[in-house]
């Protein structure tokens, strides 16, 4: 019940309780009225048949006196007397009204009828001795009739004073009980009215409303500080201090609410920051690794908690392959064929809706199922990897929208980095060979020579020619001589292969570096080259090529040449070897000695 109810209640009921108090109050004054009117008849009538008593035994006795003595100042005296009387049972005969009974006034009346026959007697005892007859007055006077009389009047009087006495005995308890219930009656009331006003003061003051606005201010006064964690109390009477917590609460909610979109947008600013990072630190990678190491680093912070997983889409074999992972994605499916993610198939984010359902991407284990989001990296419209999500719940979530400016931002930094290996394949090494080229050797010779140089190693030069290839392209065309100088190029790379740099240095010519290589060793990997070439049996279709052979020359540093002329040493050589016949190997120490 609302408080202004239960005081209004209080309120009214308080005054009616006063207003019935104060009736009962009236009323019990009224019985006390009743009380001390009962009391006051009494005493008058009392005092008036006292009176009376007195009165008619003195006109008896004054009669009786001038009967005997004839003093005319004792008929004096009677007829004072006699006319006092008179007054006197006038004056009752007026009060016959005043809550006498019947019976109390036959008798009354019966005794002052007597009273009236006795002063008829006394009247007619004076007037006989007027006339003389005074025997006859004494016997009247003081006959036995008059004494009976007298005695009749008397008792009379007595018993209605004693049936008056008894009814206003019995008025006056009457009128007491009712006076006394009346006063407890107001009593109970003022008590009822100061337990409710005590009851007020109490439960509605201290209970309902002291003790629950202090907690409310105490509320009120951290959440005036901003401290959301305070647990507003919950009040559910429907009253105002309910009202109060109500409005409290949902102020605490807004509160919170509006906490938690700042934390979100913080958060948001933070991921677009690192978004931002990220970027720019992709721009700046140099190669795949670069780009693999920035993805590792910030995917887990931008999206927190959630594993992942980038791959990257191989055309030999076919197939995506993981290269970088974080947070331990659930499975250790490290390759998948491209067609087992439905984001790589569409080329758009699986499942396009969180949380609705949909089919899942074979890859993922089944407990990934409905928590994993598949986002295609892609670039010039196709899909060159993938950037795979687990463990993702409505808590961790971010929005998509990150993840996908995430495989936006390493789609490009991975077709970048795709373009410029292809470039810089083409530009350093061989197509036709897969060796490396000019371009590459006058780098690669530097440092290798300053290497050997800061370490005082040896570092020894092959300059491989083949013999009259002229001539096979001449019998058997262009094709065939690539053929021949495709197979030469893999023998060549195969001797280099411990610790060798192979180069095709021009058409039909290769060159082999030796980092630590002296000229015996040199001279053991030109051997190698020499014998695998002169054991090819080629064919070009049906059409046998024939025998091939190589010239090669050799030159070492220190050995030989300085370290700015070891190529030109090795080609000296080479050009000795032609010299001598071709297929041969000549070492530019051999041409010292010769
Ligand atoms: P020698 O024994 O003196 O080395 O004689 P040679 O015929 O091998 O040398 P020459 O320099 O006269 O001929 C080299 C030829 O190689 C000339 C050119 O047509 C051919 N050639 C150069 N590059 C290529 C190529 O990439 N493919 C083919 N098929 N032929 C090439
Ligand atoms: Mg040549
Ligand atoms: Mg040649």
């Amino acid at each position: 019940m609302r408080i202004a109810t239960i005081t209004n209640w209080a309120y009214g009921v308080t005054v009616c309780l006063t207003i019935a108090s104060g009736i009962v109050m009236l009323m019990a004054s009224h019985a006390d009225n009743i009380e001390r009117e009962a009391v006051k008849q009494r005493q008058t009538f009392d005092q008036l048949t006292e009176e009376i008593e007195i009165d008619t035994w003195m006109l008896s006795d004054l009669a009786r006196l001038y009967a005997i003595k004839k003093e005319p100042d004792v008929l004096e005296k009677y007829q004072a007397k006699e006319a006092e009387l008179k007054n006197i049972e006038h004056t009752l005969q007026q009060l016959k009204n005043t809550g006498a009974s019947g019976e109390e006034l036959a008798l009354l009346y019966d005794g002052l009828k007597i009273v009236d026959e006795l002063q008829d007697e006394q009247q007619a005892a004076i007037d006989g001795i007027a006339r003389g007859e005074e025997q006859q007055a004494v016997a009247l006077l003081f006959g036995k009739s008059y004494e009976l009389e007298l005695e009749r009047a008397q008792s009379n009087i007595d018993r209605f004073r004693m049936l008056l006495d008894k009814r206003i005995i019995a008025d006056v308890q009457a009128a007491t009980r009712t006076s006394k219930a009346l006063r407890t009656a107001s009593e109970v009331m003022v008590g009822l009215t100061a337990v409710l006003f005590l009851f007020v003061m109490g439960f509605i003051l201290k209970r309902r409303v002291l003790r629950p606005v202090v907690r409310l201010s105490d509320v009120v006064h951290r959440l005036a500080s901003q401290d959301y964690a305070v647990e507003p109390p919950n009040f559910t009477q429907v009253d105002e201090i309910g009202d109060m917590a109500q409005a409290i609460r949902i102020f605490r909610e807004n509160g919170l609410a509006r906490q938690r979109l700042e934390k979100e947008r913080d958060a948001d600013w933070a991921i677009r920051e690192l978004l931002a990072r990220m970027t720019q630190r992709l721009q700046g990678c140099e190669n795949f690794k670069d780009v693999i190491n920035v993805a590792e680093q910030f995917a887990p912070n931008i999206a927190p908690g959630i594993a992942g997983r980038i791959y990257v889409f191989d055309r030999d074999p076919w197939q995506m392959r993981c290269v970088a992972q974080w947070l331990s994605p659930a499975d250790d499916e490290t390759t998948f064929h491209p067609d087992a993610c439905w984001a790589v198939r569409r080329g758009q984010s699986h499942p396009p809706v969180n949380g609705e359902p949909d089919v899942a991407c074979y890859h993922l284990p089944a407990s990934q199922a409905e928590s994993a989001l598949c986002v295609p990296l892609i670039a010039q419209g196709e899909a060159i990897g993938l950037l795979s999500f687990q463990n993702i719940t409505p808590e961790n979530a971010p929005a998509r929208a990150y993840l996908e400016l995430m495989a936006e931002a390493l789609g490009l930094a991975l077709a970048n980095q795709r373009l410029r290996d292809a470039l810089l394949e083409k530009a350093l090494f061989d197509p036709l060979t897969g060796l490396r080229n000019r371009h590459h050797l006058e780098d690669t010779l530097h440092t290798q020579m300053t290497q050997a140089v800061r370490n005082g190693e040896p570092l020894s030069c092959m300059m491989i020619d083949i013999d009259h290839f002229k001539s096979i392209n001449d019998r058997f065309g262009h094709e065939a001589g690539d053929g021949v100088i495709k197979n030469v190029a893999t023998i060549v790379q195969r001797a280099a292969h411990d610790g060798g740099l192979a180069f095709r240095y021009g058409g039909e010519e290769f060159l082999v570096l030796l980092p630590g290589a002296g000229e015996a060793e040199a001279h053991a990997c030109a051997q190698k080259i020499y014998n695998g070439v002169h054991g090819l049996s080629l064919r070009y279709g049906l059409t046998e090529i024939g025998p091939v052979d190589v010239s090669i020359g050799i030159a070492s540093y220190p050995e030989h040449a300085e370290s700015d002329n070891l190529l030109r040493a090795a080609d000296v050589a080479l050009y000795r070897a032609k010299e001598l016949g071709r297929s041969r190997i000549v070492s530019f120490g051999m041409l010292e000695a010769g």
